[in-house]
């Protein structure tokens, strides 16, 4: 058998560590992008909502009493500048902004603002730049500046102006801190990549790895169950399964030896007879009698049944074998089949009782299900003791017909029940030499039953007798 090719494939610690490290990566290289592309843009947006909606609240208080303590606590709890104007306390120049804390704008910028605001149709105007700060340092800043023109009904000297401005540039430092963060924490993000690697390692491939090892052995029905790979649920499984198959195979390989035992016992047999009267034959003509030939003409039919057999089983387990579906009278067929057992009454001293139903219309295949009967009672003769005393039933119950041979033989050990349906056991190693018996009639007839899905068993006590049997569903108009 070919195997298939292992060395381009990657093993699992290596993939896992792979795909760690690649996570691992693709996070940092997320958090670098965030922080180079986005963090500024969305720091802007966010400061601009933000005096926006700052703007808008201190609308809400414009004509009530509480405007300079919402003024105050927005300004209190946030960096924004905010001022309120009204045409009423002067000009815009002498607007104060003494309560702005940052910066303060020049009047000129008011003035600009204010201008651009009362020119757009919603009486807003934002400007988002940098602006040279006054003082020693002389830095310059990115600001966002909210204009909103307020239309004051009562008032006849003009429009109110609500300001709020805010700084946008300190963001620089949070980046530097930022990016100071993201090392420690790509080395904390490769670190545990390490860890979880190890750690994946140990806890998933390494099992597998002990599970492959042991597996190798297994196509010799060896395996050995190792405990230390039932970490998990599915190694534990797969261990259990993997025990299962040796024993499977184990006993299929013991089950093909037996085969060849028997059959070359089954085989043997007939041959060395059919060999032995012939050549008795040839040296004593004297002998050349009809008794002798018929040995002869008898062991070579048995020959011919246990290679019929044999090729009939191993044609059913391929599933080259379908079933006719005719229907017929199955108690009849019995009745039928039962006058070939006439002879071991007459004959052999035998004492066969036949319970037989009337009637038992069912849908399968005649030939076939004679053939599961007749392998019944092929064994109920060959294992039914001293007694030599069989009984043949067929029932009807609940729509269902049941067909049983019981016998009073030595019957099966509990242990062997299990087995008795299977390829070439036998509860007894040594031969038992059978009239039509090729040791693979009930792994034939367990086919047959399997493939018309009908019930079928066996009931058994040591030294008090065995019945087999099997039961078909009757066809509708039976059931009445
Ligand atoms: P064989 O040709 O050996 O009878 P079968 O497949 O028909 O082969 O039966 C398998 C085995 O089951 C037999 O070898 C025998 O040990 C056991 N067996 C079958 N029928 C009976 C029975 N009626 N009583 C006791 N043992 C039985």
């Amino acid at each position: 058998m070919k195997r298939p090719e292992n060395k381009k494939r990657m093993s699992l610690k290596l993939k896992i560590g792979s795909y760690l490290l690649i996570f691992g990566l693709g996070m940092i290289s997320l958090l670098v992008v965030f922080q180079m592309f986005l963090l500024e843009p969305m720091y802007e947006s966010n400061k601009i909502r933000f005096v926006k909606e700052i703007s808008d609240s201190v609308l809400k208080y414009m004509k009530t009493d509480e405007l300079d303590d919402v003024i105050e606590s927005q300004q209190v709890r946030t960096d924004a500048c905010i001022a309120v104007y009204r045409p009423s306390e002067g000009s815009y120049e002498e607007a104060r902004f003494s309560n702005c804390m940052h910066y303060r704008l020049s009047a000129l910028e008011i003035l600009e603002n204010t201008a651009k605001a009362s020119k757009s149709s919603d009486g807003t105007y934002l400007y988002v730049g940098e602006r040279e700060m006054k003082g020693e340092s002389r830095n310059r800043l990115k600001v966002v500046v909210y204009t909103r023109i307020v239309a004051e009904e009562d008032d006849d000297d003009g429009n109110a102006v609500i300001m709020v401005n805010s700084t946008i540039s300190p963001i620089d430092a949070a980046v530097k801190t930022l990016q100071s963060q993201l090392l420690y924490f790509g080395a904390i993000v490769v670190i545990g990549v390490i860890v979880l690697t190890y750690l994946m390692n140990w806890r998933i491939a390494e099992p597998l790895m002990h599970i492959n090892e042991s597996a190798k052995k297994l196509s010799e029905g060896e395996y050995e169950n190792n405990p230390s790979t039932n970490r998990y649920l599915e190694a534990q499984e797969l261990n259990e399964t993997l025990s299962r198959a040796a024993v499977d195979i184990r006993k299929a390989d013991q089950a093909k030896r037996d085969l060849i035992a028997n059959v070359s016992h089954d085989l043997r047999t007939p041959l060395t007879m059919i060999t032995g009267y012939g050549e008795m034959m040839l040296d004593l003509p004297e002998e050349k009698t009809d008794e002798n030939v018929q040995v002869i003409i008898d062991e070579s039919k048995r020959l011919n049944t246990l290679v019929n057999d044999l090729l009939d089983l191993s044609r059913l387990q391929e599933g080259k074998i379908t079933i006719s579906s005719e229907s017929f009278d199955l108690a009849s067929l019995i009745r039928s089949e039962m006058r070939k057992y006439d002879v071991y009454r007459m004959k052999d001293g035998f004492r066969i009782e036949e319970y037989i139903c009337e009637n038992a219309e069912v849908t399968g295949d005649q030939k076939r299900l004679a053939q599961v009967f007749n392998n019944f009672m092929t064994n109920a003769i060959n294992y039914c003791g001293e007694a030599k005393h069989i009984i043949v039933r067929t029932e009807t119950d609940k729509g269902r017909v049941k067909v049983s041979v019981q016998d009073f033989g030595p019957g099966i050990a509990e242990k062997d029940l299990k087995n008795i349906w299977d390829r070439y056991y036998k509860v007894d190693r040594e031969h038992v030499r059978v009239s039509s018996g090729s040791g693979i009639g009930l792994a034939i007839a367990k086919e047959i039953l399997d493939l018309h899905h009908c019930g079928y068993g066996v009931e058994s006590k040591v030294d008090q007798g065995s019945t087999f049997w099997f039961s078909l569903p009757l066809q509708e108009r039976e059931r009445v």
